[in-house]
């Protein structure tokens, strides 16, 4: 090999010895899982589940939507249910041995269904007939009937979840089945399963209860007994302040401080860089978009809030941060700092994630 690449790769395996915190990957594919694993990511922190929604699936997707009663749900379902396994076979595959954290569907509404208009102008234009025509005015109806003025602020994560019953369970059935077929076949699979932009115990106790239903369920018809975690995201400011009533519930927490800086600061996560932020730079609001490196004096303190509290309640818990900020140098100092477990980010940033973390650790002293 390159001898530059690998007298890199000898500092930062020399690095590894002093780092406390591990270097997870955000990955949502084996692909990107195994080469992460190459850049020495520790499992994964994140595996973001929406775009397995999408391409030829979509069509699924439109029959759950336009779906009349359970029974037609059940069977857009039940479509996704082998596909989904796949997937998750792949992934848990991957990262063999490693902790892999699987996010229940979290998509933003907006980017997922049919537009709208393009809807109306085929349906207008009657280029359909029969069958498809009557499934497009459907269709139609369903999408009216979602759309939201603020969709960030919508039916997105958990709320989802709970809207659509049957979804979240199929995913953690998928999972949980994938990760049986991993055992049968000699792997050792790690699952978490993880909840998106949980803002109340509540509502991860309801979807926590249903996965436990789905894991029995699971492990009587296999005869098997399957490893997993629960756990949650926490994205929302009222989470990081609830952070107590919901570790008594989760095994384990992820930052997401995308969303988190978002709803702390109440800035649109899709619009506002183009729209402010250079003249917000210019003045001296911020010296750098909070987007890419932590708002410490402010978003961070939700976050020292989320840990402080969460160990309070749950000292097993383990916490780990999967929004961009993970692969930020300075914001890695930070999470360090708060004690997380580990970062997580995308793949070719896991070699600078793992120098920044051993010299976290030893400015730590
Ligand atoms: C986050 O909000 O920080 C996060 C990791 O989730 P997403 O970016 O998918 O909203
Ligand atoms: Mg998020």
């Amino acid at each position: 090999g390159d001898p530059l690449v690998e007298a890199v790769a000898r500092i930062v395996a020399h690095a590894d010895q002093t780092r406390r915190m591990q270097v997870r990957t955000n990955a949502d594919t084996g692909e990107d899982a195994l080469r992460a694993r190459r850049f020495g990511a520790q499992g994964i922190g994140l595996c973001r589940t929406e775009h397995m929604f999408l391409g030829d699936r979509r069509q699924l997707v439109e029959d759950l939507i336009v779906a009349e009663d359970a029974a037609g749900q059940g069977e857009a379902l039940a479509a996704l249910l082998p596909r989904q396994r796949g997937d998750f076979e792949e992934i848990l595959t991957a990262m063999d041995g490693l902790p892999v954290t699987i996010r229940l569907i979290d998509p933003p509404l907006h980017e997922f269904l049919p537009d709208i208009t393009e809807l109306s102008v085929s349906l207008a234009l009657a280029d359909t007939k029969g069958h498809r025509k009557k499934h497009e005015r459907k269709l139609l109806d369903a999408v009216q009937r979602l759309h939201e003025q603020n969709p960030m602020l919508g039916l997105r994560g958990v709320r989802l979840g709970i809207v659509i019953p049957g979804l979240f369970e199929m995913q953690a059935r998928a999972i949980l089945e994938a990760a049986a077929a991993c055992v049968r076949k000699g792997g050792d699979p790690h699952p978490e399963i993880m909840v998106p932009l949980v803002g109340s115990v509540r509502e991860l106790d309801l979807i926590k209860g249903r996965i436990e239903e789905v894991a029995a369920e699971v492990q009587s018809e296999l005869g098997q007994q399957i490893d997993f975690k629960i756990g949650t995201m926490i994205e929302l400011p009222r989470a990081a302040l609830t952070a107590d009533e919901i570790a008594r519930s989760a095994e384990f927490f992820s930052f997401g401080t995308n969303d988190l800086t978002q709803m702390t600061w109440g800035f649109s996560r899709d619009d506002v860089e183009a729209s402010f932020f250079s003249t917000y730079i210019e003045q001296g609001v911020f010296g750098i978009s909070p987007f890419e490196t932590l708002d410490v004096e402010g978003v961070g303190q939700l976050v020292r809030t989320a840990v402080e509290r969460g160990r309070g309640a749950n000292p097993d818990i383990h916490l780990g941060v999967c929004g961009e900020h993970g692969g930020d140098p300075h914001s890695i100092h930070f999470f360090d700092e708060v004690g997380l477990d580990y970062v997580s980010c995308s793949p070719f940033r896991v070699p600078i994630a793992r120098l920044e973390a051993a010299r976290a650790s030893l400015s730590e002293d």
